[in-house]
């Protein structure tokens, strides 16, 4: 486990008699910042506990990052004490995939914490090419949908995600990447179908074709937009088909004016919260390490935007993600 590129597999990582404690991170987060500049890698301090807790439906645990290593149940802990009582770790490529398959597994992973896997789009793209960014050889998009669909089956998988389309990272003269991520996409959707999961959607300027490609295969009875990016707009349209828009840190930043009419065109009915930790760090941290802790940043942002008090848009937000996973079962505390 020591390279992120080993051979390994969910079932071998278990039996290597790996626990949730033992289990280190897949890979580190970038030092640099988008804009190529060094990132602060301290870890932001805990801010107030929300009133009445809520669940993280979108992070990503496999990812280190900071400058204190923190394990699961760090990440587990520290989100407790701040009003998150449950998460949702996805794993986006196959080696995110096996570990969080592993995770899961492993008999003293946190009874709050359930998973999804799924190809990423820009995943999809690598393996139709045969190699990733440093010219290994990859498996082939069938071999790599075909054990998401194995590992799905496992222990505390409850979400096919995330897939969709990402237009921002593939040019439209790659024919064949943006293919890639049609193919991919649709095949996750027959998967959701077939498994009665929910879907959680990446879309990365791509908001009309990803509509597009729900509405002619028909969309998971459960579909939710993972960092939803759209417009007010946009927003409608998802919600009137039914669908559920999960916001993330991004919608705390100055410039994301579009994100907060969304929620107060829609209000809080389809809505969820997610960190996609360790990205997307709500301001005023943005850039720093991410974890769950830092959603009640977050939350406080969409319950002024959607201009709900802050303890009722909690429950709301709370009640809508249990019914979309049907997890965690019962009251909160
Ligand atoms: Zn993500």
């Amino acid at each position: 486990m020591s390279s992120p590129h080993e051979t390994t597999n969910a079932a071998e990582l278990t039996a290597a008699g790996l626990t949730a404690a033992g289990l280190p991170p897949v890979r580190d987060r970038e030092d640099l910042d988008p804009r190529g500049k060094k990132r602060d890698r301290s870890w932001p301090p805990a801010p107030e506990p929300l009133p009445f807790p809520v669940i993280d439906n979108h992070c990503h645990l496999d990812f280190a990052d900071g400058d204190e290593q923190l394990s699961v149940h760090d990440h587990v802990a520290r989100a407790a004490a701040a009003g998150i009582d449950a998460q949702i770790t996805i794993g986006s490529d196959l080696e995110a995939v096996r570990w969080t398959a592993a995770l899961l597994a492993a008999p003293d992973c946190p009874p709050s914490l359930r998973g999804g896997v799924a190809v990423h789009p820009n995943e999809a793209a690598l393996h139709a090419r045969g190699h990733d960014h440093e010219g290994r050889e990859l498996p082939s998009l069938d071999d790599a949908l075909a054990e998401v669909s194995d590992l799905l089956r496992g222990s505390g998988m409850i979400v096919v995600g995330e897939t969709g389309l990402d237009w921002f990272r593939t040019s439209k003269k790659d024919d064949r990447a943006r293919q890639a991520q049609i193919d991919a996409f649709r095949a996750h959707i027959a998967l959701a179908k077939e498994l009665d999961l929910p879907m959680q959607i990446h879309d990365r300027d791509a908001h009309r074709d990803v509509l597009e490609i729900l509405e002619a295969d028909g969309a998971p009875e459960r579909t939710v937009f993972h960092c939803f990016s759209g417009d007010a707009e946009f927003a409608r349209e998802c919600a009137d088909r039914g669908w559920y828009l999960s916001f993330a840190g991004t919608v705390t930043f100055k410039n994301s004016t579009g994100l907060r009419e969304a929620l107060a065109e829609v209000g809080l009915g389809q809505v969820m919260v997610e960190t996609d930790a360790p990205f997307l760090t709500p301001v005023p941290y943005r850039g720093r390490p991410n974890s769950s802790y830092l959603i009640p940043l977050t939350m406080a942002t969409i319950a002024e935007a959607a201009g709900v008090d802050l303890e009722p848009a909690c429950r709301t937000v709370r009640a809508t993600t249990q019914d979309v996973y049907g997890w965690p079962v019962g009251d909160a505390a």
